[in-house]
């Protein structure tokens, strides 16, 4: 098993939801975390204050990771205030739902430049830092939509499957150094996400999980941590955490 004490993790997106849940469960095994958001700078303190009141180390960092000048400056920071970076954690996500004929160009764009290419941006920015560590760690957060499919979400559908396929591959190709790159593919957790759904179609989503619930944040952030600690023989894994709804 890996000990996660003093390694370093940026989470990107982390100032809510499963970003911040994920932040909170690798802080508690002893990972400096980089928090990073785009808007949210205050919901991003909070969770600092919450990992320091717990006696974790953390600090948060402004970068819109759909920009790769920004995801630059974003892994800047975090060497500059820990010097290292161990893990990756590629959460950010956004979605824009409309019909496949009602989607606009920039809908399309968007959804694919925050999902999708924040990986390149990313992954191209930290990667040298990471192939440093002797558990460098790649997770990137997919969706049960990218692996089944979602009624109006052909632009968030697109982006979760490509993750999938990006993800095999960086794996395919980091094997040999030792860094590990897996993705998770959460249904459906109770964030503000998931939140935004009227009650009569969340109550429609419910019944169609045979564990009859939404997952939590934690039951993703503890997933983390199992492939960043027991995950060294673990690559190219796409890890459902869906209650049972795709299999
Ligand atoms: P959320 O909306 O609560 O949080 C998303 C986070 O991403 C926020 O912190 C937001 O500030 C950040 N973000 C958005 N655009 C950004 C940008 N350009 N740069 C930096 N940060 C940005 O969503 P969540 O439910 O916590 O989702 C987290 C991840 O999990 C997303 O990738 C989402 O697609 C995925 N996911 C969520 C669910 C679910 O049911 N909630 C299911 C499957 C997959």
């Amino acid at each position: 098993m890996v000990k996660l004490d003093g390694k370093v993790a940026i989470v990107t997106g982390g100032s809510r939801g499963i970003g911040a849940s994920i932040s909170k469960e690798l802080a508690a095994n002893g990972v400096k975390v980089v928090i990073n958001f785009n808007t949210s700078s205050e919901a991003a303190e909070q969770v600092v204050r919450d990992i320091e009141s717990a006696g974790g180390t953390a600090f948060a960092s402004q970068a819109d990771v759909s920009d790769i000048a920004q995801s630059r400056v974003l892994v800047e920071d975090a060497i500059n205030k820990y010097g290292r970076i161990d893990i990756l954690v590629n959460n950010a996500g956004i979605t824009r739902d409309r019909t496949f004929r009602k989607l606009s160009p920039e809908d399309w764009k968007q959804v694919i430049d925050v999902n999708l290419s924040s990986l390149y941006n990313m992954t191209s920015a930290s990667l040298s830092h990471i192939l440093e560590s002797d558990a460098g760690r790649i997770i990137n957060i997919s969706s049960i939509i990218g692996q089944a499919g979602g009624y109006g979400q052909t632009n968030y559908a697109a982006a979760k499957a490509g993750i999938i396929g990006f993800t095999k591959s960086l794996a395919l190709e980091l094997a040999k150094t030792g860094v590990t790159v897996n993705a998770i593919c959460p249904g459906f957790i109770e964030t503000d996400m998931v939140a935004a759904v009227p009650e009569e179609i969340r109550q429609q989503i419910i019944a169609k999980i045979p564990v009859k619930r939404f997952g939590k944040p934690e039951e993703i952030a503890r997933g983390v941590v199992y492939l960043c600690q027991d995950g060294a023989f673990i690559t190219g894994h796409e890890l459902s955490i869906n209650g049972g709804m795709h299999m």
